[in-house]
């Protein structure tokens, strides 16, 4: 029989089971769901044993890296939660420009020691976000749109698999496995304990402009953006996040922030990708103008949590479109007119027109990406503001092509977040590597 690890795994009932089990959700909205036992894993071997465990018990098994699912994806009635946040080891070879890493390494502490290395990975915006859902997911990080979705930069894996083997998988080894893995998210069905990642030289320069704009400019500033969406340079990203105030610059008051990092080889060409951002056509309205400034990563990722407050009650919902600006902007409205207060915010995210991409899971994007995050901190609150980011969507759901697993809601709101011939494929894979179904599949899909 297989051993669980002493003194970190919980059956539900036992001393430390409940704080083991909220610890693992970052969204203080803990799901009101409970697995039978957590088991806190160090190593692979743990993995492995508990893989193996979860087989002779028949439980299904929910994995947890940084726990950033919004929807706490692997906290699911029954069965096990595995634990894999302790296992976040980096190795960086700056001579081959490959690391590996554990699933639990957070993708802001990786894009700092590399930062420190002269090199570069396209971690994700936020602070706390382990690379293994991340990774697994697609994964929209930092000069992305050059670089693209993180798990293009994924070599290869290492994984546990549902009957406990242990496999290295990349393009030569189980290329299907390996297809999987990279854009199937909380639906993928076994435990990677590393990734083998392709690192790149730390651009030159990394910059931004920052403009702020009363909302009252919304009719101005989202058909602008949407006309120049497929003209902003690559190397450009430019975010467009409206809430009901900006407390870092001093507003109070409801606001659209266009924030928009650049990297590149010089400040000329930096301050030449930004320019047609200065071209809005309510620019004099803006509150704040910077046509280009030097940054960090530091000051970026600080600027991007103060979105993001860790301790709050977080409702997220998302899609991908192509519409017209004449077919967003009723939705729009409604969004804006129904925020909660700050820091629930709206996010309008220039991303296409997209290369082709590698053959993978990940199938499914779009010109523009609409999010909306509900945020906030009583509980009291969660009728008032729970579904506030699921129900505007819903009713623009006719212009959605898809929806990204980084902000999924899938529980609440079923939507494509693949190609129908990914998803078939999806299925076929998982019945070679999981057919009893030992890991659990997307939630919304049974
Ligand atoms: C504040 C915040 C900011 C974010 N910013 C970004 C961003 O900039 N870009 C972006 O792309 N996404 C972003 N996200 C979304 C985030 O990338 C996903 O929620 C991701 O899944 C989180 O990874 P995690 O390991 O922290 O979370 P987890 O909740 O631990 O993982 C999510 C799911 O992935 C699966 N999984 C995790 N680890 C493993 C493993 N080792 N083996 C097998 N399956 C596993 C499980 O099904 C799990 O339920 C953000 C999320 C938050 C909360």
């Amino acid at each position: 029989m297989a051993d669980l690890p002493d003194g970190r795994h919980f059956f539900r009932g036992d001393d430390g089971y409940e704080q083991a089990r909220a610890q693992t959700v970052w969204n203080a909205r803990t799901p009101e769901r409970y697995p039978d036992v957590v088991v806190q894993a160090v190593d692979a071997d743990e993995v492995v044993a508990a893989v193996r465990y979860a087989a002779q018990h028949d439980m299904r098994i929910g994995v947890r890296s940084g726990g950033h699912s919004w929807a706490g994806n692997h906290v699911r009635d029954g069965g096990m939660l595995l634990d894999v946040s302790r296992l976040d080891d980096c190795v960086i070879d700056t001579d081959t420009r490959t690391a590996v890493v554990g699933p639990g390494m957070g993708g802001s502490v990786l894009a700092g020691r590399l930062d420190r290395q002269g090199l570069f990975f396209p971690a994700g915006h936020c602070k706390g976000v382990r690379i293994g859902g991340y990774l697994l997911q697609g994964g929209y990080g930092w000069n992305s749109r050059v670089l693209g979705p993180a798990c293009e930069s994924v070599l290869g894996l290492d994984v546990v698999t549902a009957d406990g083997e242990r496999l290295h998988i990349d393009a030569e080894h189980h290329p299907d496995l390996y297809w999987a893995a990279r854009g199937s998210g909380p639906g993928f069905f076994a435990v990677v304990v590393a990734f083998h990642l392709r690192l790149y030289p730390r651009p030159p320069v990394c910059g931004s402009s920052l403009y702020v704009y009363p909302m009252a400019c919304a009719e101005e500033i989202y058909p602008w953006a949407r006309a120049i969406s497929a003209e902003v340079d690559r190397r450009v990203e430019l975010q467009i996040v409206a809430s009901r105030a900006v407390p870092g610059a001093g507003i109070d008051s409801p606001s659209i922030v266009l924030a928009s990092p650049v990297f590149a080889d010089s400040e000329a060409e930096a301050t030449a990708a930004l320019a047609l951002l200065d071209t809005c056509p309510v620019r004099d309205r803006a509150s704040i103008a910077v046509p280009y400034a030097p940054s960090d990563l530091d000051t970026w990722y600080a600027g991007v949590m103060s979105n993001y407050p860790t301790g709050y009650r977080y409702g997220t919902d998302n899609m991908w479109t192509s519409a017209t600006a004449d077919e967003l902007m009723p939705g729009i409205h409604r969004i804006l007119e129904t925020m909660p207060p700050h820091p629930a915010h709206f996010l309008w995210l220039n991303w296409g027109p997209s290369p082709q991409r590698q053959d993978m899971a990940y199938s499914l994007e779009d010109e523009i990406y609409l999010a909306l995050y509900g945020v906030w901190r009583d509980a009291a609150d969660d009728d008032a503001h729970g579904d506030w980011a699921r129900s505007n969507l819903a009713t623009m759901e006719h212009l959605q092509t898809g929806v990204q697993l980084a902000d999924e809601n899938l529980g609440r709101r079923p939507a494509p977040f693949a190609t129908d011939a990914a998803m078939a494929e999806l299925d076929r894979v998982r019945s070679v590597y999981d057919p009893a179904g030992r890991f659990h599949s997307w939630m919304g899909r049974v």
